[in-house]
């Protein structure tokens, strides 16, 4: 059904660029010689015959079978990504969360252990933390980012070792290199969540990582329209994400991969756009006497900004600030945003703001977020497209 037409999957290559790999990548045509990626809205497909639908569900014949587990739009979004990733293979999942599930359910059993970062998102901690337990898999969560704190947390059960870097909303760095020779040292995998980066500006598995992780829903949509999540890692592992996902259903929806595929082409221009303005705003409020600290990895003041410039090639679109005062000063600088989305989401061209304290982090104690850093002044900003002119003077109107 599917005709390679010139071979553009054989674009996978090292010496091919992150720019051309956006946006060619993956793409595979019809037999209608379509220019743009076609989305194929069947959840099933039909066979030649008794014997080679009986080759398509063996596995022995390459080709589609049903839409549970395979799809040629899904299918070239999982190329594109991978590539992006230089990652041997990629699974895509209805979302970032269930690419997390996916990959614990698929790699780990009962019995096994997990070391956990304490800064992952929300609901990355609840499902170690509280779901996990209830199947006979503990997780210890590590503060901070010293690599001696992980190493500390291994047992002889650890399976995964689990990362976010940037983390939100402190932007606090991992020590990817590192942490992925201590994986390798006792035998564990290591996990990253590659969200706040994407590949444009972090690729973890050149650094040793064995597995990355997306939420697509942020900036490889970009555009804030659908729900996706990957994994993507040598093909040994997503073999494994595959099995899980071709019997339980994490599965995404054509569309959405359709979405996200067509966000991958234009994501390279818009991290980077994304990243000079957070730069820039993070130093104008870094300049601001009603700005008590500001938290950007490409800023010399943030503790680990020699470590962000060498695994980062940008310091991502996250900005957050603590401004001066406490809970009410940081409501005010909120409540007078005309222009900023009040939102919890990330990784959109439109600029979104939150205070933490009280959205993304208010389920957890007042004592916790003190002990994690998170103050009741701190605001997270995630800077998209919008001219920083206008950014910083909606966020001006609050500041006084
Ligand atoms: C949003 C997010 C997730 C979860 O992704 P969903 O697509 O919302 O399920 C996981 N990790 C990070 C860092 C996120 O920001």
């Amino acid at each position: 059904m599917i005709d390679e037409g010139r071979g553009e999957n054989s674009l996978m290559t090292d010496s091919i660029h992150l720019e051309t790999l956006a946006v060619r990548a993956g793409q595979r045509r019809s037999q209608f010689g379509e220019h743009a990626e076609a989305l194929y809205l069947t959840s099933s497909f039909v066979f030649a015959n008794a014997a080679q639908a009986a080759a398509r569900f063996s596995g022995d014949e390459e080709g589609m079978v049903y839409a549970r587990f395979s799809n040629p739009t899904v299918a070239m979004m999982q190329d594109r990504l991978a590539a992006l990733e230089g990652a041997e293979a990629c699974i895509a999942t209805a979302s970032g969360m269930a690419a997390i599930l996916s990959t614990v359910m698929a790699l780990l059993k009962t019995g096994d252990h997990i070391v956990a970062s304490r800064s992952i998102f929300g609901a990355s901690q609840q499902l170690f933390g509280t779901i996990l337990p209830r199947f006979g898999i503990e997780t210890s969560f590590v503060a901070g980012t010293g690599n001696e704190s992980f190493a500390a947390a291994i047992k002889d059960n650890t399976r995964l070792i689990f990362i976010e870097s940037p983390s939100n909303p402190l932007t606090e760095v991992f020590d990817i290199a590192a942490l992925a020779a201590l994986a390798r040292d006792r035998g564990v995998l290591l996990a990253v969540d590659n969200c706040f980066c994407s590949p444009i500006l972090q690729r973890p598995l050149s650094l040793g990582a064995d597995l990355v992780i997306h939420s697509a829903t942020k900036y490889l949509d970009g555009q804030g329209r659908v729900l996706g999540g990957a994994v993507c890692a040598r093909k040994e592992l997503t073999d494994e994400v595959f099995k899980f996902l071709r019997t339980a259903g994490p599965t995404i929806s054509p569309f959405n991969a359709w979405v996200i595929l067509k966000g991958l082409e234009t994501l390279n221009i818009r991290m980077k756009a994304q990243c000079e303005n957070a730069f820039d705003l993070a130093r104008r409020l870094e300049r601001n006497p009603r700005v008590a600290r500001v938290f950007y990895p490409w800023l010399p003041s943030h503790p680990q900004h020699a470590l962000a410039r060498q695994q980062q090639s940008a310091g991502g679109a996250i900005v957050s600030f603590e401004v001066k005062g406490g809970r009410q000063d940081a409501w005010r600088v909120v409540d007078n945003c005309r222009l900023l989305s009040i939102t919890a989401n990330l990784g959109d061209v439109k600029t979104t703001i939150t205070h933490p304290a009280s959205t993304t982090h208010g389920r957890i104690s007042a004592a916790a977020r003190a002990e994690a850093g998170i103050g009741e002044g701190l605001l997270r900003v995630a800077v998209g497209l919008e001219s920083v002119e206008d950014i910083e003077s909606d966020l001006l109107r609050g500041l006084c």
